[in-house]
């Protein structure tokens, strides 16, 4: 593998890569993203990773998961459909995985959206469903983002070991696929053989619901045109941020997050 460095993103970066509606814009020109999450047993993982896709304001989010009545209620923005991803309209990155279950249909809904030439991230279930079935993300041509905690990177066959960053290298290697690997100290290895390793976030985030935030800030970053490894990174990074500036408020709950999401990225931008 190269030896390529590692780099570690300032407010500054995120900042820069946190591109405003100029008036230019309308709704589709500022990414829209495809989200599949949660599920009758799950609801709040597709509640969760939505918030998360909106308060992180890209023009549009569609939601074509299984937990449509709750998604519904929770987010009047969110554009829900009833029918399979493929009849969402158009979307230009996806989000698979929290909590959308591993039954037959789920593997079905998430080889259709590995199927897309557009930027997916898979996480959680997805991950399950993913690491029995590797080559679905070998031979993507676009992007993928693979956000693994230590067990789920595990299921990919080795664990992460003490060199987490080597770890992430290696599996994004393998898979052609960059892997955000959770955790206190996040790191992102892109397939090139860059890596970041993050810089924010606090021990409060070890709690329910937390990486749904993650997925649905991730995908909204995924459906600009950042490459893929800089929107993991830019979303972990902002991520951790919002966990810091909720838990100045106390204990936090993923909820928090994706209500603290408008205030962390003016603080990022440096708006007083
Ligand atoms: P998940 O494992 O999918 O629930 O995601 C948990 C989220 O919380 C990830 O973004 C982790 O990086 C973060 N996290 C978990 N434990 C810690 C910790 N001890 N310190 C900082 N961040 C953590
Ligand atoms: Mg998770």
């Amino acid at each position: 593998l190269p030896r390529a460095s590692v780099h570690q993103l300032t407010d500054a970066d995120v900042a820069a890569r946190l591109r405003p509606p100029s008036s230019d814009d309308d709704k589709y020109s500022q990414g829209v993203i495809g989200i599949v999450a949660g599920s009758a047993t799950y609801p709040g993982a597709g509640v969760l990773c939505t918030g998360a896709a909106l308060r992180t304001r890209p023009g549009l989010v569609r939601y074509a998961g299984t937990a449509a009545d709750g998604v519904r209620a929770a987010w009047p923005e969110a554009i829900v459909t009833e029918g399979r991803p493929s009849d969402a309209g158009r979307v230009q990155a996806w989000v698979a995985g929290p909590g959308m279950g591993t039954d037959d249909d789920a593997r079905s809904v998430l080889s259709e959206v590995l199927a897309t030439d557009l930027p997916v991230l898979v996480d959680a279930d997805g991950l399950t469903m993913a690491a029995e079935q590797p080559d679905l993300i070998r031979r993507r041509s676009a992007p993928t983002v693979l956000t693994p905690h230590d067990r789920e990177f595990a299921r990919f066959g080795s664990d992460v070991g003490e060199d987490r960053i080597g770890a992430a290298r290696r599996l994004a290697a393998d898979l052609g696929a960059v892997v955000l690997l959770k955790g206190d100290a996040t790191v992102v290895a892109d397939p090139d053989g860059a890596a970041f390793v993050n810089a924010t976030g606090t021990p409060w985030l070890a709690t329910a619901g937390t990486g749904d935030v993650l997925s649905g800030i991730i995908g909204a970053l995924l459906a600009t045109d950042l490459p893929a490894a800089e929107a993991a990174a830019a979303g972990a990074h902002l991520h951790g941020r919002t966990g810091q500036l909720a838990a100045e408020r106390g204990p936090l709950i993923s909820g928090d997050l994706v209500r603290r999401l408008p205030d962390a990225i003016s603080r990022v931008r440096g708006v007083p």
